[in-house]
């Protein structure tokens, strides 16, 4: 088919929700000593935060993303791709291949004339999103393993990676596990037999190739909700959405919860490929600003990229500014608190249901920012920082006399640091 060329349907805001997930008993202390090979090619290496801007956006909107090490835009155009690097980021297009309108032109296509792309359910009628319930009601899901289908997807790839894209951003990375298409003569299926999760796969492969061939730099995010080991290998990171904080809930996740994730995915998120981790902020009744932090520091402490969609705007916006470096090493787990020091600063959370207190030698970190208050820390006549935190809270310390790149790439100090000398704990 010839393709129409036009922009990207706006598209919502939207989340999935998770199951809960069995914690792998491996443990952080593995995280810095099991780096495998393959991920020094990662595009997505040294990343420590990214973000995105769903439906239109314009200079205003855009200006948000200026030193953002990575952004994730749903309008493609090479005008606007090359504006967005001139700002500092790289781009990621959005695009999803589980879902399309049935009778509007979405993504270059209109539906409704190849109905041989669409999910057949085992009772013979087409396959409805899980968004039906929202503004994409009638919208209808799409079979990976249709020849036509595919054969769209790669052009649709290719157009947008012409348009100067740094790579994809793939939502909805949960097709339909069983299509009848041809059970019910439909259309035919690539790999006989098989389910959408290995068709689904099977494309992301292709599509995969086909983005490497514009450059190893450039990379390929899915979003299914929550990681998959499905997809494992044939991206370069996975989303983690509505970590925490979302506005389909008004409560914080519980430490129970965050620490799951932490376990399952932490390690392959720091040694193979990120997982970047989505807060909507907003929607609790906690300040804005610290369900900010919280959620980054989370993150931080994680092994995650952390992002917020801009939904914290100017309660976040110093934290997009951030840079703490690489980790020295596991995030500790302490008396009411958790903490994990970086070459250039310092992440904490406090439980959720106690406070604590805690000591920064200032002798070896002279100069250090706590970038909740903006202010520079104070010693106590001992030489000491000493901090006292409320249950419930994220910080992060920044050593702004020995961080001497703020970047996404990597940052060298004068000396590592001695976590056991530099912090004394006590409550
Ligand atoms: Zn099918």
């Amino acid at each position: 088919m010839v393709l129409s060329i036009t922009s990207l349907t706006q598209l919502p805001v939207r989340s999935w929700r998770f199951s809960t997930i069995k914690a792998l008993s491996c443990t952080l202390a593995l995280l810095l000593t099991t780096a495998c090979a393959g991920y020094a090619s990662n595009p997505l290496k040294n990343t420590e935060i990214c973000n995105g801007i769903y439906g239109n956006w314009n200079n205003t909107t855009l200006e948000q993303t200026r030193d953002m090490p990575l952004t994730m835009l749903s309008h493609p155009s090479v005008s606007s791709i090359a504006m967005a690097h001139n700002l500092g980021t790289r781009v990621l297009t959005y695009c999803t291949f589980y879902q399309a309108p049935p009778n509007a032109v979405y993504q270059n296509a209109l539906a409704s004339e190849h109905p041989d792309w669409v999910c057949v359910q085992p009772n013979g009628t087409f396959g409805i999103s899980v968004f039906a319930h929202t503004n994409e009601s009638s919208w209808v899901t799409m079979c990976p393993n249709s020849f036509g289908y595919r054969s769209y997807v790669l052009k649709l790839v290719k157009f947008l990676m012409d348009q100067g894209a740094d790579g994809l951003f793939i939502d909805n990375a949960h097709p339909d596990i069983v299509c009848e298409g041809p059970r019910f003569g439909m259309h035919q299926h690539i790999y006989p037999g098989q389910g959408n999760i290995y068709a689904y796969r099977k494309l992301l492969e292709e599509v995969q190739a086909l983005v490497k061939s514009y450059g190893q730099d450039k990379a390929i995010v899915v979003n299914p909700g929550a990681p998959q080991d499905s997809w494992t290998g044939v991206c370069d990171g996975q989303m983690l959405e509505s970590y925490i904080c979302s506005w389909d809930w008004n409560n914080r996740w519980t430490e129970d919860k965050i620490l799951d994730y932490q376990k399952q995915w932490g390690v392959s998120s720091e040694t193979d490929a990120p997982i970047i981790a989505l807060s909507y902020l907003g929607f609790t009744r906690n300040a804005i600003r610290d369900d900010a932090f919280y959620t980054y520091a989370w993150a931080k402490l994680s092994g995650f990229i952390w992002a917020d969609w801009f939904t914290g705007k100017t309660a976040a916006s110093d934290l997009y500014k951030v840079r703490t470096g690489q980790p020295t090493g596991p995030m500790q787990t302490l008396n009411g608190y958790y903490l994990r020091e970086f070459t250039g600063g310092l992440v904490v959370t406090t439980s959720q249901s106690k406070g604590a207190t805690f000591r920064l030698d200032a002798i070896d970190h002279p100069t250090v920012t706590d970038v909740y208050t903006g202010k520079l820390l104070r010693s106590n006549r001992s030489g000491y920082y000493e901090i006292t935190l409320k249950s419930g809270q994220g910080r992060v310390y920044t050593y702004p006399s020995e961080l001497k790149v703020a970047s996404n790439h990597r940052t060298k100090v004068n000396r590592s640091l001695a976590p056991h000398r530099s912090i004394l704990a006590f409550y």
